[in-house]
């Protein structure tokens, strides 16, 4: 397979650090917020690539952070906390904050049919590795302490912008609208490992270090979480595009220090999806969330399809006039295959050319429009119905878009996935958690599930 590497900026060969394994990390959503589908087109294509590499064969672990701490409202280390500033705008505690979107999280990844990681550790889980990982950066004279943080000294390595293609310029850029320089910094590039000064007041969850109480940098989080999990060898260090500077650039930087060789082989980064006015955020323009989708009117898998027609590497323009014609185009392809009777006998040798071609598509860096190019030849083919139901079925292994589910999950799913959720808001019930319980019977409204209360407990109907 090949894949554009941004560390090297072409396409190369995939080969990963140990025959047959991939390692595999993400960065995970910062839990102050509902995740927006410009982030979610990013969690989409990382699903694709990981469930790619096991169609292929390899054995994949991935592993993924969640941000609850330390991820400052400009990347360059200076503003709020994000999860704090999501504390105070809903008077709540960082830790419910944290929960709350998490949860929230994982939902819209569920229905989008985006695969849980292997692993998913909250950074707040690591503070002692945070800790280790900075007392190591500072014996080994990586690092120094001033004016109260602990910062990494980029002056200290060969090489500080890897990506190559970035320069001071791009650092200003990270520093956006902030004017206030950091003073302590003895190089404008470096950044801050352990914050004990920083907006300190307001900063509600910290922790006792040898620097004084504090709370860790973002970019530690990632490197220190990975290599928990991922060992010493990363292979595929995945985000969405923004992230490859600073916070890329920096977690390559202090975990090569610190490990004392190269770190990850493939960085893989999504392009932005943008509406109207440019790059999609939380804080302008209409919040586009999964749910605003499905009030709409959308079934969420027309999102994904939405995402896979277009590559990764490609910024792709969000309008309801697209996404219409995505649902148009999903549509079709579930009548067409609804159609195809389930007789007759799998062509074996037919079913592998049309394999061919899907293979073909992705090993070219992922080509995911190209993948949905194969299928409909797969569907126009010669083969048999049978064949074709069952190559669709193995490229929705990957695509994962229901295909052979009548485009809405199958019956069976649906009613275990309802009942869950009836389930998760008699949780959110017995522990006061009204906010969720309301937003669950929201959700459930909008799928035309109507709860009924019996003295057996909750019945529920579809409203046709
Ligand atoms: P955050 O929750 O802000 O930490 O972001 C989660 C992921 O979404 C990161 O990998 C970001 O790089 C990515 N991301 C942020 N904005 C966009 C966007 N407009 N389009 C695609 N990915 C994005
Ligand atoms: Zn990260």
């Amino acid at each position: 397979m090949e894949l554009y590497n941004t560390l090297g900026q072409k396409k190369m060969d995939f080969v990963p650090f140990t025959e047959g394994k991939v390692n595999m990390y993400t960065c995970g959503p910062t839990v102050y917020h509902y995740a927006h589908i410009g982030n979610l087109r990013t969690y989409i294509m990382e699903d694709v690539l990981e469930k790619y590499l096991r169609y292929t064969g390899y054995d994949v672990k991935r592993v993924m952070n969640i941000t609850d701490v330390g991820h400052l409202t400009s990347d360059a280390d200076t503003g709020d906390d994000k999860m704090v500033e999501g504390a105070k705008r809903e008077h709540k505690t960082v830790m419910e904050i944290a929960k709350f979107y998490t949860d929230a999280f994982f939902d819209d990844c569920k229905k989008l049919n985006i695969k849980t990681p292997d692993v998913v550790e909250p950074a707040t889980n690591c503070i002692d590795e945070f800790i280790a990982m900075v007392q190591a950066l500072m014996d080994k004279g990586y690092a120094y302490f001033a004016g109260g943080n602990v910062y990494f000294d980029t002056s200290k390595l060969d090489e500080y912008y890897v990506f190559g293609n970035m320069n001071a310029d791009d650092l200003d850029i990270g520093v956006r609208e902030d004017v206030t320089e950091d003073e302590n910094k003895r190089n404008k590039t470096d950044f801050v490992l352990w914050f004990t000064k920083s907006k300190f007041e307001d900063q509600a969850l910290k922790w006792d270090s040898p620097w004084g109480v504090g709370y860790p940098g973002w970019h530690i989080e990632c490197s220190a979480i990975s290599i928990k999990h991922n060992g010493e060898h990363l292979d595929i260090h995945c985000g969405g595009v923004d992230n490859a500077f600073p916070h890329h650039t920096n977690e390559i930087a202090q975990s090569e220090a610190f490990l004392g060789h190269k770190w990850c082989g493939y960085w893989f980064h999504v392009l932005h999806l943008n509406d109207a006015r440019g790059k999609m955020s939380k804080s302008k323009g209409e919040f586009l969330t999964v749910s605003l989708l499905e009030e709409k009117g959308y079934n969420p898998l027309v999102y994904r399809l939405f995402c896979l027609q277009s590559h990764y590497r490609k910024p792709l323009t969000f309008s309801y006039d697209s996404l219409d014609n995505a649902a148009k185009v999903y549509d079709k392809l579930i009548k067409r295959i609804g159609a195809f009777k389930a007789e007759g006998e799998v062509d074996k040798a037919k079913a592998e050319e049309l394999d061919g071609k899907f293979r073909e598509a992705l090993d070219n860096d992922l080509n995911t429009s190209l993948a949905i190019t194969a299928l409909y030849d797969a569907l126009k083919s010669d083969a048999n119905d049978a064949t074709k139901r069952y190559v669709v079925e193995k490229f929705d292994e990957v695509l994962s878009l229901d295909l052979l589910k009548g485009g809405e999950k199958g019956t069976e799913n649906l009613d275990s996935e309802i009942e869950a959720l009836i389930e998760k808001r008699q949780e959110a019930r017995k522990n006061k958690d009204w906010a969720t319980a309301d937003r669950i019977r929201d959700e459930l409204a909008a799928r035309n599930i109507k709860l009924i209360d019996t003295p057996e407990g909750i019945r529920w109907e579809k409203i046709l």
